[in-house]
């Protein structure tokens, strides 16, 4: 059901509640007359109340349903972890269809509810969907298929290990309101496909999106394996207070930290996806027309409201000025509405001010833009120079429209200054020369680097999407990130049916002979002590495992 449709109700018996008193009567075994006896009054009794199924709607959780909701995952997932991987994917692959053919609602309702424009929510919440289903659906059974550990035959006889990966279970997942459909779905993928449950509290703030994100997958998979969690903070906590597997949460540094300690109270592992304050690092041969293209998309996609935002460009002198002409010229040529995004919240708009008027303070100059009247969200594109950097504008993350230029004397500082920052997000550098752009790129902290590019690789579902710092030690999108949705187990068969291992009791004089003669042939001794290692060790060996 989507968010639009009404909701169901609860209390109401469901179609498929089996009516015992009107169903078929069971055929008598022979010899027992199935004539009118009367029924016995338990089955005369009105039915039992189907069991809740579970609610799409876009009002807050009462968080006493937490515990029901969580009961109802766990069960739900161990049925689900049983089914073969084939049915998983066959399930999931429906999900495809239905994001494309539902790309108008989707768009207009991030349109509505963030204040994107209708194509940008397209081309970085639809489209990219319907990738990251077929590459999970076509690579989950090889990824997540066991693995056979190669066991040395010497030291470890008739034996064979391999390396499961299990779902972890039901997984709780906490997102944010600035890509409320993408976000949430690059993880429900592929943990639904591992074999979890996943618990969903979207942000407070796009409730729609967030139902949306769960009717997407109502009835392709059971109910239970996917429940949806509607409201603020106090929904998330209770979800951790009443015991999940793992956690995945996307979202500031502030609340992140109060998130993961919370998840090292309780052991539970947690995936930290946080905020970020990109570099973008301008050298003096760069392709002008194209990086001034990509710096002005980069810093005002979303309104600026993107983890992978450009929040800082380091731009080489010998370039700065025709940079600078075209990034203002590009800037003033946005159409807000079209173009732009508004600010999403009052809250996020006020930090945005505060940067700026910060900067400004501290000797930065607007080139375009500026803030809007106290109370707008629609806070124009804004490109400043700025030399004091001693500001909260190029120190915290600003998630606004803003766009400030430093200048640097070399590569060599540009690297120094975005290495500097508590975030390690992403960096893209923008120079015709590639081969030296890669050397300057293993110089950088940063868990993405681009070159001539920025910030578009979340949406690539094979490639990581990862930070340092700041910024967490989260990976999303690529193998990698099954680490964080499947617990690896190792199963060990023993077939060599030897009376008893060598490191098995007791501890005997044979025993002694033979380690050393073992450490002696793996390489502790000359090419002749190896030689003689071998033999001792043909001869001791079989007197260990089948004697003493
Ligand atoms: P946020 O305020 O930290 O909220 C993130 C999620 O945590 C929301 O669902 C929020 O619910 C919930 N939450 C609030 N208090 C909580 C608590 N005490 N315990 C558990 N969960 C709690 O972040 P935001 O403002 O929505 O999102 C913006 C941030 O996300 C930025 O820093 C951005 O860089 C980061 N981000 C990072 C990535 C990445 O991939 N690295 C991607 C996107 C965004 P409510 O909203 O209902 O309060």
């Amino acid at each position: 059901m989507d968010a639009a449709q009404p909701q169901e109700n609860p209390g109401a018996p469901a179609a498929e509640t089996p009516n015992v008193a009107a169903g078929p009567a069971p055929e008598a075994p022979p010899g027992v007359t199935t004539e009118a006896a009367p029924l016995p009054e338990a089955v005369l009794a009105p039915a039992p109340p189907p069991p809740e199924r579970p609610v799409i709607s876009t009002d807050p959780t009462p968080l006493e349903k937490i515990p029901d909701i969580l009961a109802r995952a766990r069960s739900a997932q161990r049925n689900w972890a049983e089914l073969p991987i084939r049915d998983r994917i066959d399930a999931v692959a429906k999900l495809k269809k239905r994001i494309l053919a539902r790309a108008e609602e989707i768009a207009t309702t991030l349109h509505e509810e963030c204040g994107k424009p209708v194509e940008e929510a397209a081309l970085s919440e639809v489209l990219p969907n319907a990738d990251l289903v077929d590459y999970w659906t076509l690579m989950a059974e090889e990824l997540l298929d066991s693995v056979t550990v190669e066991l040395d035959a010497l030291s470890y006889p008739g034996k064979i290990g391999r390396i499961h990966k299990d779902p972890r279970g039901v997984i709780a997942l906490i997102t944010p309101w600035n890509y409320p459909v993408a976000i949430p779905l690059r993880t429900i993928v592929p943990a639904l496909l591992a074999g979890n449950a996943v618990i969903f509290k979207p942000s407070e703030v796009s409730p729609r999106a967030g139902a949306l994100v769960a009717s997407l997958f109502k009835d392709i998979v059971p109910d239970g394996v996917l429940e949806l969690v509607q409201g603020d903070g106090s929904a998330a906590e209770a979800i951790l207070d009443n015991g999940v597997d793992a956690v995945v949460f996307t979202g500031s540094v502030a609340t992140g930290k109060r998130v993961a300690v919370a998840c090292a109270e309780r052991l539970v592992p947690c995936s930290m996806e946080l905020g970020g304050k990109d570099a973008a690092i301008v050298l003096s041969d760069c392709k002008l027309e194209r990086t001034a293209n990509g710096l002005v998309w980069g810093a005002f996609t979303n309104a600026g409201q993107n983890c992978a935002s450009i929040e800082r460009v380091y731009v080489e002198r010998p370039v700065a000025d025709k940079l600078i002409a075209k990034v203002v010229e590009l800037t003033n040529k946005l159409r807000a509405g079209v173009d732009t995004s508004r600010i999403t919240t009052q809250k996020q708009a006020a930090i945005v001010r505060r940067h700026l008027a910060e900067a400004v303070a501290a000797g930065a100059e607007i080139l375009v833009g500026g803030a809007p009247p106290e109370g707008s969200l629609d806070f124009p594109p804004t490109v400043v120079k700025v030399t004091n950097e001693d500001c909260s504008l190029m120190r915290e993350e600003t998630f606004g429209p803003i766009l400030p230029i430093v200048l640097v004397d070399s590569p060599e500082q540009a690297i120094e200054k975005t290495n500097a920052s508590r975030f390690g997000l992403t960096t893209s550098i923008w120079t015709k020369k590639v081969r030296r752009a890669r050397d300057l790129a293993r110089k950088l902290k940063t868990g993405v680097i681009t070159i001539n590019n920025h910030g578009f690789t979340a949406a690539l579902p094979a490639a990581p999407w990862t930070g340092t710092g700041d910024s967490g030690y989260g990976i999303t999108n690529s193998p990698h990130a099954l680490a964080e949705l499947t617990r690896a187990r190792f199963i060990l068969e023993d077939t060599s049916g030897a009376a008893r291992e060598l490191w098995w009791y007791p501890y005997t004089p044979i025993l002694r002979t033979l380690v050393f003669a073992m450490a002696r042939a793996r390489g502790g001794a000359g090419f002749f002590g190896r030689i003689a290692a071998f033999f001792r060790l043909i001869v001791t060996v079989p007197r260990r495992m089948f004697g003493g």
